[in-house]
């Protein structure tokens, strides 16, 4: 472990973000769920894209827009090969996970779902996996069904085989929860639904900075991540289809590069997966993303998944040691986060107190209300840790806690 803490506290130091102090007080960051820090080799790629070759990409008959539309290209075949996907065309571009639900949504769904059909969700589900399936089911008369959790938080994988028949059609959940922690058994429950005939959406967010994706083993149909979440830029993410599927698909928006010839009368469309992708790209968001993919592989999964599982018991033991303290997800498969609650304290007044120690972390309910109704809590507080973490940001949170435990109860 020696040598791994060696090497991670380098890896701080691509932090610029870590080297201010917030309040007076050195910055714990310990939201990392909510958004990762951006290494300094993934700010100077997009600082180098503005200075030297802003240009449109696909479009100019000049050396910028060439040099662009590389690095935009290049991002597409380096994203692909970081999930596992199997050709590149099947890596559609988007502004994350959310709007990678809703452009499933608004094709897949719409153009295959049907009254009576089922939508099967989870109960951890986040709000951007919930709520387009939502607003498609209520267009075509199809119903949301969610599966519910055990205690520990792990899914239920008996009320999961429960509530799969042949009127599901979709099965979506996520890989890895954003305040449980629990990773779910995504080859598992892909091969359940299949036998069903559904297809299998996957909500890649929290998974994809902690674990090595490979989506063609794994077999699911639609898979989409954030980038900011990776260490990469806002505003940007990646969405797998199989390429059978994706070329089933209509337009998700109409306007320039999606076509192929215009007249007034009809519109042709592009090939599969620029036919949905609407107008000028966010370029940098591309080739941001394919610094971070680079500053993750140099790292390798197999250490960043060692360093944060050691982190995360670390955590979890000292934060159990603290009285009035309740930790909700304790799956034995858990992604690097823990949320809790001291008992009969706010979760906003815990993080206000954790906020003036200098620890960041996120207290609410974490845009998972029926997550919060199942859990029978208005929210909770969340610490989670990511490669540029260390014991020491452990230990700030913990003694943070304790402090207030002493003003609130
Ligand atoms: N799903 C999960 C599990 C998440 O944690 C998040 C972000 N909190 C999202 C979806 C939505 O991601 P974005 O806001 O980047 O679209």
């Amino acid at each position: 472990m020696s040598n791994l803490n060696e090497l991670f506290a380098e890896i701080r130091n691509e932090f610029p973000a870590l080297t201010q102090k917030v309040h007076g007080k050195k910055l714990f960051y310990l939201d990392s769920g909510a958004t990762t820090l951006k290494p300094k080799s993934v700010i100077d790629r997009i600082a180098h894209f503005y200075l030297y070759e802003s240009s449109n990409v696909h479009r100019g008959a000049h050396y910028l827009a060439d040099i662009a539309t590389q690095g935009f290209e290049g991002a597409r075949h380096k994203i692909a090969s970081f999930l596992g996907a199997g050709q590149v065309e099947e890596i559609v571009f988007v502004r994350g996970t959310t709007e990678g639900v809703n452009f499933v949504a608004n094709t897949w769904g719409l153009n295959n779902l049907k009254a009576g059909d089922e939508i099967l969700i989870t109960i951890m589900e986040h709000h951007a996996n919930i709520v387009p399936w939502q607003m498609v089911a209520e267009k075509v008369g199809a119903k949301v069904v969610a599966v519910d959790i055990l205690e520990n938080g792990d899914l239920d994988v008996e009320d999961f085989k429960k509530k799969l028949n042949s009127k599901t059609k979709m099965v979506a959940f996520t890989a890895s929860s954003n305040v449980l922690g629990t990773n779910t058994d995504v080859v598992g429950l892909t091969k359940l639904a299949h036998a069903v005939g559904a297809k299998v959406f996957v909500d890649g967010a929290q998974i994809v900075s902690q674990q090595k994706v490979d989506v063609k083993a794994w077999d699911v149909d639609f898979f989409v991540f954030s980038a900011h979440k990776l260490f990469g830029p806002f505003g940007f993410g990646a969405l797998y289809g199989k390429k059978e599927i994706l070329e089933t698909l209509p337009p998700y928006q109409g306007g320039g590069s999606m076509i192929s010839k215009v007249t007034i009368e009809k519109t042709t469309y592009n090939d599969v997966p620029t036919r949905f992708e609407a107008g000028t790209p966010h370029i940098e968001g591309a080739i941001g993303t394919a610094a971070a993919i680079e500053f993750v592989e140099k790292i390798g999964f197999d250490k960043i998944h060692a360093y944060e599982m050691d982190l995360l018991k670390y955590a979890t033991d000292k934060l159990l040691e603290v009285p009035d303290l309740k930790i909700y997800g304790t799956s034995k498969d858990k992604g690097p986060l823990v949320s809790f609650n001291l008992k009969g304290a706010h979760h906003s007044d815990v993080g206000q107190i954790l906020d003036q120690e200098g620890v960041a972390v996120r207290a609410g309910h974490h845009c998972t209300q029926p997550l919060m109704a199942r859990l029978g809590v208005p929210g909770t507080v969340r610490a989670s840790f990511s490669v540029y973490n260390s014991r020491e940001d452990v230990d700030a949170l913990v003694k943070a806690v304790v402090k207030a435990r002493e003003l609130l109860l």
